[in-house]
């Protein structure tokens, strides 16, 4: 194992559970890649990987299968084509996401995604900090995933006064999931970024390596918090009003289409295809989605049926099942249980009911792909022995009811119980 693994965190790139390999993230803000940027991608993942990628619930891109000698040339291949993963792991601001891409108010959300990724990023300022700090800006408050980001915005007005949020601050799943508060509401645009820098600031100075933002919270208590927030110089500062040309890149939706990628998981060749349709049907930019698919925005001049029949030409289709799946043991260090396969046996075991909820399982109780924001969610719990000291995994089996976040309603099942709960479901 190469000595510099932690230090490449910052860059991007994990260690794979397999000796000798990493994964890089791509960081991509909303979700949204052009189609060249996408074929670099691709062509990146078919020359020094396995041709194999990974969409997450956080909009980015995962390229397994990488070695060590070859990460700087897919760094210098990344970023030709104006792609970076600076804090997309470690200790720094991760990758802006978006989980209302198909809302009305997108184009806004798109474009103070795109501010806050520019201020943030490869800033030093805002890296090596005690854990990971997550930003989501929402359209609406629809998805839940405001709640789970250490800073989420909702758009709350948007109009000739000016583009208002609301914040919510210090939310988290993993192993102590913790909904995110309402910080202020209506916070203008132009405050946003000094806003969250002030948070970060408070977070840095406050607390221990290793925790995040909701420890903190936690520990000192909200109105301690917001005190000390409130003593950071930028915490009332509002910047200039950014004009100039629009900053959203994505087409104004007549229409969205999406394309399932079944478990996350989608060749270089795919990915290649679908970069072709949005080239032609997108005016050229496509979205991973908080679902692990790929969704297109048409162009006006996009006739949408004609796109739906492109797009299945392409042999894909609307999803089946919403299913959200980590790669746990497949690749991931943490991992516990294999993911995919899991998957697929839970799909399985559905019945029409079942089919028709939304689905997510974890390797780990990390909760990458947060079970606790799903109608159905799988957590992989521990791995314990029995008589015959083989070693079983457990799964937590959560229930949500479209409003904060589910509850666990069974602990500790075999995949048989688990398959007999998800058969039970209907
Ligand atoms: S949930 Fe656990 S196993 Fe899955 S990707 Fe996250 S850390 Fe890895």
């Amino acid at each position: 194992m190469s000595t510099h693994s932690r230090e490449y965190r910052l860059d991007g790139i994990y260690r794979q559970r397999q000796e000798s390999f990493y994964m890089q993230r791509v960081k991509l803000t909303a979700g949204v890649i052009s189609a060249d940027q996408a074929r670099a991608v691709a062509s990146v993942s078919t020359r020094f990987g396995r041709g194999t990628l990974h969409l997450t619930t956080r909009g980015s891109i995962e390229i397994h299968w990488l070695e060590e000698a070859d990460l700087p040339a897919v760094k210098r291949s990344l970023a030709a084509v104006g792609l970076t993963s600076r804090g997309a792991c470690g200790g720094a601001v991760r990758g802006v996401t978006c989980a209302s891409q198909g809302a009305v108010g997108f184009p806004a959300v798109e474009a103070m995604a795109r501010r806050l990724h520019r201020h943030f990023t490869a800033n030093p300022r805002f890296e090596r900090f005690p854990k990971k700090f997550k930003i989501g800006v929402e359209a609406d408050a629809a998805s839940r995933r405001h709640l789970i980001q250490d800073a989420g915005l909702v758009l709350s007005a948007s109009g000739e006064g000016g583009t208002h949020y609301d914040l919510y601050v210090a939310g988290g799943l993993g192993r102590e999931p913790q909904p995110g508060f309402l910080f202020e509401a209506g916070v203008c645009e132009n405050r946003v970024i000094p806003l969250i820098e002030a948070i970060a600031c408070v977070y840095v100075a406050h607390t221990p390596a290793g925790k995040r933002l909701k420890h903190l919270t936690r520990t000192i208590g909200e109105a301690e918090f917001r005190r000390l927030v409130a003593l950071e110089p930028s915490a009332a500062e509002e910047l200039p009003p950014v004009s100039g040309l629009p900053e959203h890149l994505t087409p104004v939706a007549a229409a969205r289409i999406v394309a399932s990628v079944p478990l996350g998981e989608l060749s270089s060749a795919r990915l290649t295809d679908l970069a072709d349709f949005a080239a032609q049907w997108s005016d050229g930019f496509l979205m991973v989605t908080a679902n692990q698919d790929i969704a297109f925005h048409l162009s006006v001049e996009s006739d949408s049926d004609e796109a739906v029949s492109a797009l299945q030409r392409t042999g894909f289709s609307a999803s089946q099942v919403t299913f959200r799946v980590c790669p746990g043991t497949h690749n991931c260090l943490a991992g516990l249980s294999p993911t995919r396969d899991i998957a697929s046996t839970v799909i399985e075991a559905m019945g029409p009911t079942a089919q028709g909820l939304s689905w997510a399982l974890s390797g780990c109780p990390n909760s990458c792909t947060q079970p606790q924001l799903a109608d159905v969610g799988i957590v992989t719990t521990t791995l314990v022995k029995d008589e015959s000291g083989e070693r079983t995994t457990r799964f937590d089996l959560y229930r949500g009811n479209g409003q904060g976040f589910g509850t666990v309603v069974a602990k500790s099942l075999t995949l048989e119980e688990l398959c007999h709960a998800v058969r039970a479901i209907g």
